[in-house]
């Protein structure tokens, strides 16, 4: 079978008479670094944009978990373990305190980068008199892995600190709240790769708005942008799969599976955003006695629920696909990746430093 290029693809849009403009969203920071680092946006025919949406979990993660991860860090003997990204991401404290894991870090706390969930277990079968915190900000994609890990056993001395979300809660707010500067949706192939596509028909059914799901490649993403511009122009919405080769029906079980066994849903804070229903991961009871929220609880009057982002930052605007990252006022003058002001100069995900970092600079 051959494959159709990403420029076949180029030609097919360009060729598509759109009645009006259309606004694309994506929904996932490996998306938006593909679309970005491509110069699909540049690409592009006059008339369509693609605008990055909520697709990153280290932007989100609300204040009061980062306030807990810094805490936790500083108490003698915790080995506070985390994803690279959370390192740097800055919470407001009072001057003199430490406003993010790495300057705790600096403070003398234990606080160390892992790139899996194996490698908290390693640390923690190698600190076996030490509680090791496993701090986890991530998607469903994240989840199901921390998940089997847990469901097929641990150390004693491993606990979580869980700052996990799904999804899809977030386009369900977007789109039922009626501020949804959208008109299609490019959903995210690695979660439909564990999740199943179905996750994603709502978009069609309650919404009536095109949705394709892409893979990571500019020809699969290029293909969603054809496929949702064509169901526009025909007014005929329906979910395509155009990342077929791994998303089937029903998702991965087996991750599905652990997922189901260890976590619960409920409703969760993101930072910047407020509360949305059935978004966030916690442990079931039977997994509860992992969880380092409950083994070392927050002293009466810790910092709760802050939930802004730091002054001047406009993550929650860029999250919601509201602004484009070059449209907040600190992009690349007081916020550069050297020098992040907000989550999402922070993380790899972070649509304002993907922006940066492929060249978007004004
Ligand atoms: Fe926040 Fe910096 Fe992005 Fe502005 S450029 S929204 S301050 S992360």
């Amino acid at each position: 079978m051959t494959q159709t290029t990403a420029q076949t693809w180029l030609t097919r849009i360009r060729e598509l008479a759109l009645p009006r403009p259309i606004r694309l969203m994506n929904v996932c920071g490996g998306h938006e670094r593909s679309i970005s680092f491509s110069g699909i946006r540049g690409a592009l025919p006059p008339g369509i944009e693609i605008i990055p949406g909520p697709g990153c979990p280290v932007c989100v993660c609300p204040e009061e978990d980062l306030y807990d991860a810094i805490r936790l860090s500083l108490e003698e003997d915790i080995v506070l373990v985390a994803f690279g990204d959370m390192l740097r991401v800055p919470v407001n404290v009072p001057k003199g305190e430490p406003r993010s894991l790495e300057q705790a870090r600096a403070a003398g706390a234990d606080v160390r980068a892992i790139a899996s969930p194996q490698e908290a277990a390693a640390i923690a079968r190698a600190e076996p008199g030490k509680p090791v915190v496993f701090f986890v900000a991530g998607f469903e994609t994240t989840t199901a892995p921390v998940a089997a890990m847990l469901a097929e056993g641990v150390p004693d001395n491993l606990l979580i600190l869980l700052a996990a979300r799904l999804t899809w809660p977030a386009v369900a707010m977007l789109l039922d709240s009626g501020e949804a500067a959208f008109d299609a949706l490019i959903a995210p192939g690695h979660v439909a790769t564990v999740m199943g596509p179905e996750e994603w028909s709502f978009v069609i059914d309650r919404h009536r708005m095109p949705a394709a799901i892409a893979g990571f490649t500019p020809e699969s993403l290029l293909a969603a942008t054809y496929s949702v511009l064509r169901q526009a122009i025909e007014g005929k919405p329906f979910l395509d799969n155009c990342y077929p080769e791994l998303v089937r029906p029903g998702g991965n079980p087996t991750a599905r599976r652990w997922l189901n066994e260890v976590m619960q849903v409920e409703d969760a804070n993101w930072r910047g955003i407020g509360i949305i229903p059935d978004s966030g991961f916690t442990p079931r009871p039977a997994w509860q006695h992992l969880d380092a929220r409950r083994v070392f609880p927050a002293p009466e009057g810790a910092r709760r629920r802050a939930g802004e982002m730091p002054p001047g930052c406009d993550c929650a605007a860029v999250v919601l696909g509201k602004i484009y990252p070059d449209q907040c006022r600190l992009y690349g003058r007081a916020c550069t990746p050297r020098s992040p002001i907000g989550p999402c100069m922070v993380s790899d995900e972070g649509a304002c430093r993907i922006w940066w970092s492929s060249g978007l600079r004004e």
